[in-house]
């Protein structure tokens, strides 16, 4: 009974699993509790007109769709899809702690499924996004490591100036304008701009906050680890030194949203969802690596600038929307403040 392999053969339901799964690209279980739902009770119906089963055919509701009941799918669908190069992975998700299911596709490496559907100006636009999250917006001063939609809509074009760019593949050309990191491309319109940033959220790249920011999502996260490692971190820093992908000192993943060491040049983060369990286990609350006293306010992810005073004090004199972006970026490209 408990066997998977033999309660659960592979039928329509999971093939309407798949199809569901494929069109959003990533699952929780709380998502896919009302899809299971709606599918089981297909299901029972047509067992009963077919003859199957003599049971009065019950609508079944999303919260009676258990955890095993997802996983059950989960791993039938896993089996089918593995001999075409197709995988299911999880990861929890660094806020909400939920665990994310992605459908992966092993053959091609992350940035080209990434690439898949976009244009060449639509994936240099994405670049520029991940470049502001990851360089631009993400400093020992301030780890933001996010943006919000007015800041995406300047990067639509490439930068006029390319030496400020942080080399990422950009070629020597630099001169004239529009020359470098585009290679003659033109850049977007605003229109655009939204279109391609919800086309991310769509497909479980991105993830867009309630105050308008946009980060990677947990998907991306896991897909993309190497790539930002490899494309943001310097591979020759000493063991301890800043950079700019950092690792959770519980879980070790990536941290874009959680708690930082006090101490600038510190390397020391955590999850809030992984802070609580790390620190039961010791003594007291300070930074394992410098010894720094633990102040839980010392942010990473967009509370970095939303938690400042500047920021706060701006809102209420701005109101809802306007001018909120110039503000983000005068508090992440201010002079110092505090000592
Ligand atoms: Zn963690
Ligand atoms: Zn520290």
């Amino acid at each position: 009974m408990d066997d998977e392999d033999i309660s659960h053969p592979y039928d329509n339901s999971h093939r309407a699993f798949l199809q569901a799964f494929m069109a959003r690209g990533t699952m929780t279980f709380s998502q896919a509790q009302p899809i299971l739902a709606a599918i089981f009770t297909v299901h029972d119906q047509d067992e009963y007109k077919n003859g199957n089963s003599d049971e009065e055919p019950e609508v079944t509701r999303p919260e009676q769709v258990t955890r095993e009941d997802f996983e059950s799918y989960v791993s039938a669908v896993s089996a089918a899809i593995s001999p075409f190069d197709m995988e299911i992975r999880s990861t929890t998700h660094q806020v909400s702690k939920e665990r994310v299911y992605s459908l992966i596709n092993t053959t091609s490496d992350p940035m080209t499924q990434l690439a898949t559907l976009r244009s060449a100006e639509e994936m240099a636009f994405v670049r520029r996004v991940i470049d502001a999250m990851f360089d631009r917006y993400n400093s020992p001063r301030m780890e933001v490591l996010c943006l919000d939609g007015m800041q995406a809509n300047k990067l639509r074009t490439a930068p006029r100036n390319e030496d400020e760019e942080n080399g990422n593949g950009n070629g020597g050309n630099g001169a004239g304008e529009n020359a470098g990191g585009g290679g003659g491309l033109k850049g977007l319109k605003s229109s655009e701009v939204e279109q391609v940033l919800r086309g991310l959220v769509d497909e479980g790249w991105f993830e867009r906050s309630r105050a308008g920011f946009y980060s990677l999502s947990a998907r991306a996260l896991t897909e993309l680890r190497q790539w930002l490692v490899d494309a943001y971190n310097d591979a020759e820093a000493g063991e301890g030194e800043w950079q700019r992908v950092k690792f959770c000192e519980a879980c070790r993943e990536i941290v874009t949203v959680g708690q930082r060491c006090a101490e600038r040049d510190c390397c020391v983060r955590l999850h809030d969802i992984c802070q609580e369990a790390f620190w039961r286990t010791r003594k007291e609350r300070a930074c394992p690596r410098c010894g720094t006293g633990w102040t839980g306010r010392n942010f990473v992810g967009e509370k970095a600038v939303t938690e400042t005073e500047a920021y706060q004090r701006g809102r209420r004199r701005s109101g809802r929307g306007g001018g909120r972006s110039s503000l983000m970026e005068d508090i992440v490209d201010g002079e110092e403040e505090e000592e």
